[in-house]
């Protein structure tokens, strides 16, 4: 079955925002807020906020005064942002917004009821007030999550690690849901250093972590620990489960061929893995995977051990 859809191309040039024009006020004289007023008040209120998905919130909030949506949803590849707000329904409006070249995202707008030309030249009206609030969030998030990240891998540094933590352990002792961590960390890593040399050893890191994104949930977490160690949190996650997923991880490392002058390195991981205690700190927690790991050092490597 489809439905009925509507896509624009939505650039933001100078040109298309004089274009747009108003509508006029009398047309929609029966709506509890009239456009230039709602256009006013997006002015005020969309730049109060940094955040992308407050600002949508508000958006979406202030913008059904004048045409009723039943959804809102959007997406910015970008910095990895998604939405979804309301209910979904069958007619949708969509946009893919782009200033001056950039990705602004794509936002969509979904109801029960098909839009007339008049909601949607409005809509579009309205969505000039939400670029220039809109654009700033996303380049606020760029610059936070690159301040998070491990430049070279790309996973989450110690910064977004400890921050992290500490909120997952608070959903997991709100919810009461299970919260397990994995410490890896890659077996004789110096001696691929050593043999291949650093720039080798660097793209076998950086594998590494792929491999480990890979093989996630999205709602779980990586990051950089160290210099060859990550930490994996799994949100909602017992310690059996942890048990197949760390598993699951030596196993992954096991395949991975980095091609040296035709010879593939060979990799394997070791792993340590806890389980939230009640009343448990972070630290504490750590503590714990870390120990796990070192025995599964003492034990061999190449495998993966459960803290008591
Ligand atoms: P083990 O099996 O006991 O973990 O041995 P290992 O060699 O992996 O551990 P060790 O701690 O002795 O050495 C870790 C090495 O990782 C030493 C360090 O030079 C290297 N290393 C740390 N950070 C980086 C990095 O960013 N890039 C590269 N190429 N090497 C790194
Ligand atoms: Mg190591
Ligand atoms: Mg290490």
């Amino acid at each position: 079955m489809s439905f009925p859809t509507r896509a624009n191309a939505f650039e933001f040039d100078t040109a298309r925002l004089q274009r747009f024009g108003f509508a006029k006020a009398d047309s929609c004289a029966q709506q509890p807020m009239d456009f230039e007023q709602l256009q006013r008040r997006l002015g005020l209120h969309l730049q109060t906020s940094l955040e992308a998905e407050k600002i949508l919130g508000m958006f979406f909030n202030y913008v059904q005064h004048l045409i009723p949506l039943r959804a809102l949803h959007y997406q910015h590849a970008g910095t990895d942002l998604k939405l979804e707000l309301g209910e979904r329904s069958r007619h949708h409006a969509s946009y893919s917004m782009t200033h001056e070249g950039v990705q602004v995202g794509e936002l969509e707008f979904q109801r029960d009821r098909r839009f007339s030309e008049e909601e949607l030249s409005q809509l579009e009206s309205l969505l000039v007030s939400l670029l220039y609030p809109l654009r700033n969030a996303l380049l606020y998030r760029q610059a936070n999550l690159s301040a998070l990240r491990d430049p070279l891998t790309g996973a989450g540094n110690r910064i977004a690690m400890e921050q992290s933590l500490t909120r997952e352990i608070e959903i997991a002792r709100r919810q009461q849901q299970p919260l397990s961590v994995l410490m890896l960390d890659i077996d004789h890593f110096k001696s691929i250093n050593d043999t291949h040399g650093h720039a080798t050893g660097d793209e076998v890191l950086r594998m590494v972590a792929d491999s480990i994104k890979d093989r996630l949930r999205n709602i779980d977490q990586v990051f950089r620990f160290g210099g060859e160690e990550f930490l994996i949190v799994l949100t909602n996650t017992a310690r059996d489960s942890a048990a197949l997923v760390g598993e699951r991880l030596r196993n992954a490392a096991l395949q991975l061929t980095y091609p040296v002058n035709g010879r593939a390195v060979e990799l394997t991981v070791s792993l340590g893995c806890s389980t939230l205690l009640p009343g448990e700190s972070p630290d504490s927690l750590l503590r714990r995977a870390d120990s796990a790991l070192y025995a599964a050092k003492r034990q061999g490597r190449n495998r993966l051990e459960m803290a008591g």
